[in-house]
């Protein structure tokens, strides 16, 4: 007999606010500085044809907040209007972070690149209607 799987209650999210913090993907190849003054801001999953796939959640970042230290591998995907632009590490794989096509002042980023930061720790995570996008209405 196999457990059932247990649900770990909702916890804080980490306080990361004001803080800088380094986030990677998994090969290290890419390697992003963030500024979070408002920590881990509007945290979210989205149910659009990519998010759906890619299953990541995403936090957001003012533009001027994100610099990428290391970026050689990264790789661009676009679709659609080809507006969000989507990043992520050639070797492993990994999506990084990507421009916001409903507000592009602003990237999302993976929160799990987030060094200390763990996806499960998180509590309910809201989900983003994706399929009805801001953009077409
Ligand atoms: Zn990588």
């Amino acid at each position: 007999m196999t457990a059932a799987l247990s649900w770990k209650p909702a916890l804080p999210v980490p306080d990361l606010r004001g803080r800088r913090v380094t986030a990677r993907c998994h090969c290290g190849a890419v390697e992003l500085r963030l500024d979070l003054p408002h920590g881990l801001d509007r945290l979210r999953r989205c149910d659009c044809s990519f998010c759906r796939r890619r299953g990541a959640v995403v936090a957001s970042v003012k533009l001027a907040g994100l610099d990428v230290i290391r970026g050689d591998t990264l790789k661009l995907y676009t679709f659609g209007t080809h507006t969000a632009q989507h990043h992520f590490c050639g070797t492993c794989g990994i999506y990084t972070h990507h421009r916001r096509r409903s507000d592009p002042t602003e990237y999302g980023v993976n929160v799990a690149c987030i060094e200390g930061v763990n996806p499960s720790e998180l509590g309910e995570i809201p989900w983003e209607d994706g399929v009805n996008h801001p953009s077409d209405r």
